[in-house]
């Protein structure tokens, strides 16, 4: 996922400043061909960052963006292409700000009241390659969504899309993604599933992160210490101030681990020994 933040400040939505505890992720679709982000996604002249987030959405001189007043309608983000065609995620919402996605609900409250919202941009819906790429978009935003609040994917009524929501009486009547996941032969299960299998794939046990962390640190230790320091560290080897580690690598020489890191052991005992070659 390529996930940039732009936040829709002027949208009346996020002056409404209203906060949920997200139950649950809604997925949508625009339900007009246009896939840009900038159709949607602007920076305002205003924001600290404005240029940069320009060159990276491009500039929408229609003046529709959703990023003003009267709009009606905000989710908390867009997946869609940048300016150069390439595939991102804007979050345009704090996650746990009221969106405006769902309209009323017709038996229940409003999913406005419990889920976070996305659109995916729709194009004209008849390219696999574009369908293929905006669904592993949504599919990691949805998973990183649910580790962010603990929700899990599976449980009923957590990951709906919009259709789903009025089926459950908690949105509009709207027809989004049911219209468009089938003709590449994807149903929502299909994405529930697939959030589910991105989530166990990001898990880590503390065993698999110690033996990454093991493995990294004797990569950081074994690589060349640079140049500049080469005077320094003649003086310190010459004077017994830095002693080596042993031969880790095997080529005959001992490795002195000028990259990684000192413990504080290691400190103290470097400075022990600075103090007592001044004392001689
Ligand atoms: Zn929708």
């Amino acid at each position: 996922m390529r996930l940039i933040q732009c936040i829709l400040t002027d949208n009346d939505c996020y002056k409404t400043n209203q906060w949920i505890t997200p139950k649950g992720v809604m997925v949508h679709s625009t339900g007009a061909n246009n896939p840009t982000l900038k159709r949607y996604v602007q920076s305002l002249e205003t924001d600290e960052d404005y240029d940069q987030l320009i060159e990276l959405l491009g500039y929408n001189r229609n003046a529709n963006d959703w990023n003003r007043r009267g709009v009606g309608a905000c989710v908390h983000a867009f997946i869609g292409k940048l300016a150069d065609g390439s595939i991102a995620t804007a979050q345009t919402l704090p996650w746990n700000m009221r969106g405006w996605h769902a309209g009323n609900g017709t038996t229940r409250p409003s999913a406005n009241n419990t889920h976070i919202s996305f659109e995916i941009c729709e194009d004209g819906l008849d390219d696999a390659d574009y369908f293929g790429k905006v669904y592993r978009e949504a599919v990691e935003l949805t998973a990183h969504l649910c580790a962010l609040y603990d929700l899990d994917p599976l449980e009923p009524e957590v990951v709906i899309c919009h259709r789903e929501g009025y089926r459950l009486g908690m949105a509009s009547r709207h027809a989004d993604v049911e219209h468009w996941f089938p003709k590449f032969g994807k149903t929502m299960d299909d994405f529930r599933a697939d959030v589910k299998a991105e989530m166990e794939d990001e898990e880590m046990t503390q065993e698999q992160f110690d033996a990454m962390m093991d493995d990294w640190l004797t990569r950081k230790s074994l690589q060349k210490p640079s140049g500049w320091s080469q005077a320094d560290r003649e003086w310190a080897q010459s004077n017994g101030i830095m002693k080596g580690i042993g031969d880790v690598d095997g080529d005959g020489e001992t490795d002195y681990a000028y990259k990684s890191f000192p413990t504080r052991e290691e400190m103290i005992a470097v400075a022990h020994r600075i103090v007592k070659m001044g004392k001689q």
